[in-house]
């Protein structure tokens, strides 16, 4: 019999809440999400970045499992509370109600078209912009609408004229004095301005300084949602939406996101992760010029003095390399980068790094490929002693032409590359360096070679 509350009824035994498991093979060593959200400290890691659950502590309250973003971990019961369980059911306390998310709205069928910002600095565009106009054309021809581009600044006319080359039918201008140098108010007001009035359904901009904070900046003022950094863009066709995909979770998942509810659809790219295409000379479209509503009074910045920065001139720029010979830290310390020197020397190229070996001091940050550091897409990539992290991979795996060189034949990198040299760098290296020399007809710097 069961045991009678003061008014008679069934006493309701109390619920058990569990305690939460790991399951076997599905952690994704996501950086730890699950213990910061544990209130219990109920969670440690191991050296493999899984969690290992302390029983004791666990209070079952299930953030960890809901945090989980490859859904390893689940909330497991005692055959004790499995019976108390089967005694509440039994009694007909239902379980607790799932949360219900609420109706999603409806999208404003009303957005149409792809629009792309093109980015300038003194009349130049950046190089992202006409990157993003080659992604954008497969985006609208996917949509059935047309390519736009959108450029703000002063005296930007003949920008309209390369965004056509590049694949624009139609080009949004607002061209002011005010906009000449880039300040977030008149770039957002201008922009979202334009977006309110002719209502594109996905806009894309360069994950530049300026970019990232112009499209932060409009995306909060239109309540739309943006996924910067993305590294691939598609269209879900039935929908019209905008697939968003991006490294997640320290670069262990690759996301797909979607902006189900509002609209425009933003996202970001980072320059050189998109092939630009090739520019077709005299390609003409429709210009739509548009005022900026807006006085200097009405903007707390002012721009005093524009300086160049100095250094910029010595400093390396990986991401625009043709070739690069990038070393990890396979590479054993800073003294032997010059072997990868040689060979770069030898293929007119730069040296880049992972970032094991800017970790190490051996390499500055400004070589760094890869997630944290630069996405490359040269022709030729030479890895030299990197086994191929994903975070590495999601900054070069673009190349046109990728070569490894590692002792190990099961490291990663030689699941990208196109030519994998199993074997070690300090022998292998020379020699192409040596070959390399030969066939440009220079002579052999033999003194520099070892093996
Ligand atoms: P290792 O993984 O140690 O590999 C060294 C390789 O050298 C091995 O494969 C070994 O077989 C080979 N080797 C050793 N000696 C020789 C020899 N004599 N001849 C031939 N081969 C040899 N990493 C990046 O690179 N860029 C990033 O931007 C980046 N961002 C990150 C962001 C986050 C949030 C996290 C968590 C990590 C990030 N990492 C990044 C680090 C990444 O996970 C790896 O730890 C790193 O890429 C490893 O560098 P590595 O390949 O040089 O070193």
């Amino acid at each position: 019999m069961p045991e009678k509350s003061s008014l008679g009824e069934p006493k309701r035994p109390k619920r058990p809440r569990g305690r939460a498991r790991l399951l076997e093979g599905k952690c994704i060593a996501c950086g730890a999400l699950c213990q910061a959200e544990c209130p219990a400290d109920a969670i440690e890691m191991n050296d493999r970045g899984e969690p290992i659950i302390i029983l004791e502590n666990c209070i079952g309250c299930k953030k960890c499992v809901k945090v989980c973003p490859a859904s390893a971990l689940e909330m497991f019961f005692t055959p004790e509370e499995e019976a108390v369980l089967a005694e509440l059911a039994r009694l007909g306390f239902a379980k607790e109600a799932p949360e219900k998310e609420g109706p999603v709205p409806k999208v404003d069928q009303s957005y149409r078209g792809v629009w792309v910002f093109v980015e300038q600095q003194n009349g130049r565009a950046a190089a992202v912009s006409w990157e993003l106009l080659g992604a954008g054309a497969k985006l609208a021809a996917d949509l059935e609408v047309d390519l736009c581009a959108y450029v703000l600044g002063h005296e930007i006319g003949h920008l309209a004229d390369e965004a056509f080359a590049y694949g624009a039918k139609k080009v949004y201008l607002v061209d002011d004095p005010i906009l000449k140098n880039y300040r977030t108010e008149p770039y957002l007001k201008a922009s979202s301005d334009l977006i309110r009035k002719y209502k594109p359904e996905v806009v894309l901009m360069g994950a530049t300084g300026l970019g990232r904070d112009l499209a932060g900046a409009v995306a909060t003022d239109l309540h739309t949602g943006l996924t910067a950094d993305c590294t691939g863009l598609a269209i879900d066709k039935a929908g019209r939406l905008l697939e968003q995909t991006r490294p997640a979770f320290g670069g262990n998942i690759m996301a797909t996101i979607l902006t189900e509810r509002h609209r425009p659809q933003m996202a970001t790219v980072r320059p050189h992760v998109m092939p630009k295409p090739e520019p077709v000379s005299g390609a003409r479209g429709a210009v739509v010029v548009e005022p900026l509503d807006m006085s200097e009074d009405d903007i707390r910045v002012k721009v005093l003095e524009v300086r160049e920065d100095e250094g910029a001139a010595n400093r390396v720029d990986i991401a625009g390399a043709e070739v690069l010979v990038s070393g990890g830290r396979g590479m054993q310390g800073p003294e032997n980068y010059r072997l990868l020197q040689e060979l770069a020397d030898v293929l007119g190229g730069t040296v880049a790094s992972s970032r094991a070996a800017v970790d190490a001091g051996w390499m500055p940050y400004e070589r760094q490929v890869g997630q944290t550091g630069k996405t490359v897409r040269p022709k030729i990539y030479i890895a030299c002693g990197i086994s191929g992290a994903i975070q590495h991979l999601v900054g070069m795996q673009d190349a046109d032409l990728i070569i490894a060189i590692n002792r190990d034949k099961d490291a990663p990198i030689f699941e990208v590359a196109h030519f994998g040299l199993v074997g070690d760098l300090f022998q292998i290296v020379p020699l192409l360096t040596k070959r390399f020399r030969e066939m440009a007809g220079k002579p052999s710097d033999s003194g520099n070679e070892k093996g």
